[in-house]
């Protein structure tokens, strides 16, 4: 950039105002987008660190805007929760991750387990629990065969209640995991005394674990302290055949990433399963 005075020129920067007049445009867009259907879901599935077996999916919320065209959820998730429409959207979310744990029961594959992300709002509201159950009702799946995705922040806020009620979906059956691991507060102590069976490391811990010796290490003593604590492992975010070595011999149980699919279709996932023979 060029030196500050008389002629200098800076980067576009939006006031605030206009900031929150995007943002108010974007979650009108949201609320009109959940009316008429603009949502989808794709679903990235989770090997074994061998790739010869597809272990579940995650749910990736998608939003094709009739306005906007496909908005990220890096851009919309925080405006749906600071709007609250992040209630009703992630009610469909669920819903719609059901009726794909369905499909794939009556595929034969109820062992395929599907991951749904859960914002802290979500968490906080009192009939979460309700919900979520009467979804897996109405579609008649196993509750074993949904994962819930929560971040350490859900915790931050009303601890106690939130623990409560993830007590409470994991005693019917439902799996918990802590995602994005290693990003936030973290202690791997501290997990003793949360309901979670299974722990994902965040993508940007595995970005640098070719290069840098000591993220690799400390990946390393994840994986072992996590194994102490009888949790699964799922790496996220792993991109290249470098990365997949180191983590199988770390002793990372599950991958997740571009090195073997990026999020699909619903369509393009269910072939995915009918194709892999070993799952
Ligand atoms: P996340 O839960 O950490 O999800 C993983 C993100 O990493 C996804 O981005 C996925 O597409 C991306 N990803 C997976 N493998 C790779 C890889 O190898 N390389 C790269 N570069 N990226 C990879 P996505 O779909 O854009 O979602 C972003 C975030 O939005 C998610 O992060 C999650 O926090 C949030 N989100 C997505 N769907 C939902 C939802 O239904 N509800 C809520 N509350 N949040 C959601
Ligand atoms: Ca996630
Ligand atoms: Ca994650
Ligand atoms: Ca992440």
């Amino acid at each position: 950039a060029k030196k500050a005075g008389k002629n200098c020129w800076r980067f576009y920067q939006p006031s605030l105002l206009e900031e929150a007049y995007k943002n108010m445009m974007l979650t009108n867009g949201l609320r009109r987008g959940l009316e008429r259907g603009e949502f989808s879901l794709y679903y990235q599935p989770q090997f074994t660190v061998d790739g010869d077996r597809i272990v579940g999916f995650e749910a990736l919320l998608r939003w094709n805007s009739s306005e906007y065209g496909f908005v990220s959820p890096a851009s919309f998730i925080p405006l749906a929760e600071q709007s609250g429409l992040i209630l009703p959207i992630g009610q469909w979310v669920f819903e719609e991750a059901c009726r794909f744990a369905r499909r794939l029961g009556d595929m034969g594959k109820e062992n395929v387990g599907v991951a749904v992300n859960i914002s802290p709002r979500q968490l906080n509201s009192e009939d979460f629990v309700t919900h979520l159950r009467r979804s897996i009702e109405v579609t008649g799946i196993k509750p074993q065969q949904i994962k819930i995705e929560i971040t350490e922040s859900v915790l931050i806020e009303s601890m106690e209640d939130n623990v409560f009620k993830l007590c409470q979906l994991r005693d019917i059956g439902v799996l918990l995991a802590l995602d994005d691991f290693g990003t936030g507060y973290s202690s791997l102590t501290y997990l003793r005394s949360l309901p979670v069976g299974i722990l994902k490391i965040d993508k940007s811990f595995i970005d640098k674990i070719v290069e840098d010796e000591i993220q690799r290490q400390v990946v390393g003593s994840i994986i072992d302290l996590g194994h102490t604590l009888g949790l699964t492992i799922v790496a996220e975010g792993v991109e290249t055949k470098e990365q997949l070595k180191i983590l199988k011999k770390l002793g990372c149980n599950h991958i997740q990433g571009y090195v073997f699919s990026k999020p699909l279709a619903e369509e393009a996932a269910a072939v995915l399963v009918v194709n892999s023979i070993l799952s």
